[in-house]
């Protein structure tokens, strides 16, 4: 899409004005084969990236965009080198991703994987932004202090997560204390029927190997030891304001039912679509409207079966420890996402085997109760603070 074409004005009003961060990435290139799907609808003002600067460069002339920030200072030569005599301004580092993501826009699409996502994100919060939430790490890192900058700056957000997208459109803003149960999906992942034995010695390539989703290598990973699901469940906590008890973990290997939410009545309304982001992307950048997403809606004969079946905690202890963290509260979740960070950088790297994860995980929080380093987080920096003694502590374990 040109730049002119991105700017003109449809019967659905002015275009969307949209700013992306990860948009090199996953997500972001669903986002981007949504935007390319709806001409006129959107606008893609700036986008970011990580370390790639070729492919930021592509993906900003693809989308017409008019800044482009890439994080490492190292790719930075490449993203310049792409973007030769084009007008589209450039800057790297931190410093950069915020500017990005303060730029004025209509929506912030926040899809850059890891914790060190949750910097640009806040800033696009004190904007008070509308903002599709694909960082789950945000949530998981900082879960209490977002959500108060949420409410204190006045910014929306919106859950890009699938699972969350689904119970989002289900809960349809009922209130939250009328619902009894509200239950995520897994796929299970590679390793669903794998015995323990065999998961502990999976290799990386196994482990990205996702059976119904195609994602970034830490998601898959994620998703290979349910660690995701986990995670997932201590972000729909702080997205809906949800206790605990009442959050519940479902494996569903076809993976199109993503959420369900029982109301006390027992009726219960779920969320259905195949397994492909572009429909949570479409949701989130066109509501409250709806666009084309490219993806046709489940056909329920041509599936036939949809199975379900509980979640097996000693082969996937991840999930139990995620489970955990988020009865404990407090620095809990801060510091099991930042071990977790560690862990699966370091068994994608090949330093580790599969089995080892959860261990650095369970044994990095274990460290930090007992030097009570994990006290609740009273705002983003001291998150941030618990969250790098974590890194610090899971890294001392990798040796
Ligand atoms: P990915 O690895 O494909 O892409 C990550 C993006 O973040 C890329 O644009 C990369 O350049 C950027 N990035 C990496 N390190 C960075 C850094 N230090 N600073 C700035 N940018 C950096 O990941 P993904 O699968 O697109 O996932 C992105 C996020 O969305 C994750 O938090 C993931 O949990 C979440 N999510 C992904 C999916 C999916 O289907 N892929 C589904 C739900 C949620
Ligand atoms: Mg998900």
């Amino acid at each position: 899409m040109t730049p002119s074409a991105n700017a003109s004005a449809r019967a659905e009003g002015p275009a969307k004005r949209l700013v992306l961060l990860g948009a090199t990435g996953s997500i972001g290139k669903s986002c981007a084969r949504v935007i390319l799907d709806n001409p006129g609808r959107f606008c893609v003002e700036a986008v970011v990236g990580g370390r790639d600067g070729a492919a930021l460069a592509r993906t900003a002339i693809e989308l017409g965009a008019k800044f482009a920030a890439i994080a490492d200072p190292a790719g930075y030569a490449d993203l310049k080198a792409g973007l030769t005599g084009r007008a589209v301004e450039t800057a790297c580092g931190a410093q950069a991703m915020q500017a990005a993501a303060r730029w004025p826009a209509d929506l912030v699409v926040s899809a850059i994987v890891g914790a060190v996502g949750l910097g640009p994100t806040y800033a696009a919060i004190e904007c008070g932004r509308v903002i599709a939430l694909a960082n789950k790490e945000t949530l998981v890192c900082a879960g209490a202090p977002v959500m108060l900058g949420v409410l204190r700056h006045g910014a929306t957000l919106l859950p890009l997560d699938s699972e969350h997208n689904a119970i989002f459109q289900a809960l349809g803003g009922r209130d939250v204390a009328e619902v009894a149960c509200m239950t995520i999906t897994a796929s299970g992942g590679p390793f669903r029927e794998w015995s323990a034995e065999n998961i502990a010695k999976a290799t990386p390539a196994e482990a990205l190997a996702h059976p119904k989703w195609s994602m970034g290598p830490k998601i898959s990973v994620d998703s290979a030891s349910l660690m995701n699901k986990g995670l997932e469940l201590i972000e729909a906590h702080h997205l809906f304001a949800i206790a605990a008890e009442k959050l519940a973990v479902v494996v569903h290997p076809q993976s199109v039912v993503h959420g369900m939410i029982a109301f006390a009545d027992g009726s219960t309304l779920a969320g259905l679509a195949n397994p492909d982001m572009r429909t949570a992307v479409a949701h989130c950048l066109a509501y409250p409207q709806r666009v084309r997403s490219g993806v046709a809606a489940p056909d329920l004969i041509a599936l036939s079966r949809l199975t379900f079946e509980p979640a097996d905690l000693d082969r996937f202890p991840a999930l139990r420890l995620a489970r955990e963290a988020l009865a404990e509260g407090a620095g809990a979740p801060t510091a099991l996402n930042a071990a977790n960070e560690i862990a699966v950088a370091a068994f994608l790297d090949g330093k580790i085997a599969f089995g080892a994860l959860a261990g650095i995980v369970g044994r990095t929080l274990e460290a930090m109760r007992a030097a009570g380093e994990i006290e609740t987080p009273a705002d983003i920096d001291e998150a941030l603070a618990i969250h790098h003694v974590a890194r610090d502590r899971a890294a001392s374990l990798l040796a």
